[in-house]
């Protein structure tokens, strides 16, 4: 695509890198097939090449963004389908988030959109407050959950039960049970327990660190570490999501250069692809640039880690059925495909992958909450996909997707880690126990 950037707006290293971006994309529209809001609403605004087009315009022509162009970006999912598919190696993602950090700046929401925004960016990454939010969430659902748009879909959201903290989510190390019998560890990983994700299901950190410490790994759980960013950054705000990631960046660098980590490893894989993508967000930083590369080069999805020590061989075989759903974020973020199942597999589960395993479930973040009609369509086309397999239970590896399934499936929907630690000796997942 040609492309009319002065010389002067090229000095902005984000509209250098818009750009690059902009020039491979060869107008071809094949990522419309794969794109859901696409095959959803059939607008050629709402596709991929639609938004590229309209991104570009804003950013060539220095424009703030109108309301218009603000509507079809904020129904982007920033599923990524659309970079499996493109030829030309386009990377949507680091343009789709130029162009939202350019609507961060210069458009003004509605006041109802603005304040939602602000009160999810403020209290999901915080886990005490996200936690107490979900109480009042509870509490008020019976008589706020029929409301329209994102109210509504905030409080039919809410769970039925809300867990008590997990000790392991506090900074410490947990030995390897082998250390424990005098015999050397194997490694050591720095585990991120996140923030929406221990508030939700906490088992999941747990069922992890019993893994890994059950395979030889010591687990550490780094002072200072928290929220990846994600969130925030999905919404545009550069600012605060590059606070909360140099907090981490500092936080596993400290532990990096202290007792050592062979690796830091994630179990979301919505963090799991910002995370490995700190390089780029530091990109233009001196003081952080290196530090961000190294820790994007040491970020590792758990099934990643696991796939390089091994399960143990000759795990029994379970006579169970697991549809295995991909969340866009490891297929498409981190092109990690067959690993998960590869795990599951030699666990003794039968693996199905569903129809259509490409299209997002409308989870994506916050999404679900901010575009609650897309978000439901997505979320009953993935649930029919994979009912349709007859599964005895669903596995993931992203909190976003696993809430979503739920809520629309009498099917149990748990972790990958919790099958691979029930497989390994740990206890029956929570999801599974009637
Ligand atoms: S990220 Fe997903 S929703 Fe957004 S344009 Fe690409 S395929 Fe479509
Ligand atoms: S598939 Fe790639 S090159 Fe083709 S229109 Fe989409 S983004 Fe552009």
């Amino acid at each position: 695509m040609q492309t009319n950037f002065s010389i002067a707006q090229l000095e902005d290293p984000d509209i250098a890198a818009a750009n690059d971006i902009l020039r491979k994309c060869v107008h071809c529209g094949f990522c419309t097939a794969t794109c859901p809001t696409y095959v959803t609403l059939g607008d050629e605004l709402d596709s991929p090449r639609g938004r590229i087009y309209q991104i570009k315009d804003m950013l060539e022509e220095d424009k703030p963004a109108s309301p218009k162009l603000v509507k079809h970006i904020d129904r982007c999912l920033s599923c990524l389908s659309c970079m499996t598919t493109c030829p030309s190696g386009v990377h949507y993602m680091h343009l789709v988030d130029i162009a939202r950090a350019r609507i961060h700046e210069t458009y003004e929401r509605p006041f109802l959109d603005k304040w939602l925004r602000k009160v999810l960016a403020f209290i999901l990454p915080k886990p005490q407050l996200f936690r107490l939010s979900l109480v009042g969430a509870w509490l008020g659902a019976p008589f706020l959950k029929g409301l329209p748009g994102p109210i509504g879909a905030m409080f039919r959201m809410a769970p039925k039960t809300i867990p008590k903290p997990s000790p392991w989510d506090a900074p410490q190390s947990i030995p390897a049970e082998q250390s424990l019998e005098g015999k050397p560890r194997k490694g050591r990983v720095a585990l991120m327990t996140g923030c929406a994700q221990q508030v939700l299901q906490p088992q999941i950190n747990e069922a992890t660190i019993r893994l890994l410490t059950r395979m030889g790994i010591e687990v550490v759980v780094a002072d200072g570490a928290g929220c990846c960013g994600a969130l925030v950054h999905h919404m545009g705000d550069t600012e605060t999501s590059h606070h909360q990631a140099a907090a981490n960046i500092n936080a596993w660098t400290s532990e990096a250069e202290g007792e050592g980590i062979d690796a830091i490893i994630i179990n979301a894989s919505g963090c799991g692809t910002t995370v490995k993508d700190y390089g780029f967000m530091f990109r233009t930083d001196p003081a952080m640039a290196e530090k961000a590369e190294k820790v994007s080069a040491m970020t590792k999805d758990i099934t990643e880690y696991l796939s390089e020590i091994g399960l143990p061989d000759d795990l029994p075989e379970k006579d169970l059925t697991v549809a295995y759903h991909s969340a866009c974020s490891m297929q498409h973020g981190q092109k990690i495909t067959g690993l998960p199942k590869d795990l599951l597999t030699k666990a003794g589960f039968k693996v199905v992958s569903p129809a259509e395993g490409h299209l997002c479930c409308g989870s994506a973040g916050t999404y679900n909450l901010l575009q609650p009609e897309l978000a439901d369509k997505l979320k009953a086309r993935k649930v029919k996909n994979i009912e349709a397999t007859k599964p005895d239970l669903i596995a993931g590896g992203n909190i976003g997707c696993i809430q979503q399934i739920a809520g629309g499936t009498e099917i149990p929907v748990v972790h990958t880690v919790e099958l691979l630690d029930w497989a390994t000796g740990g206890p029956l997942p929570k999801g599974l126990k009637n």
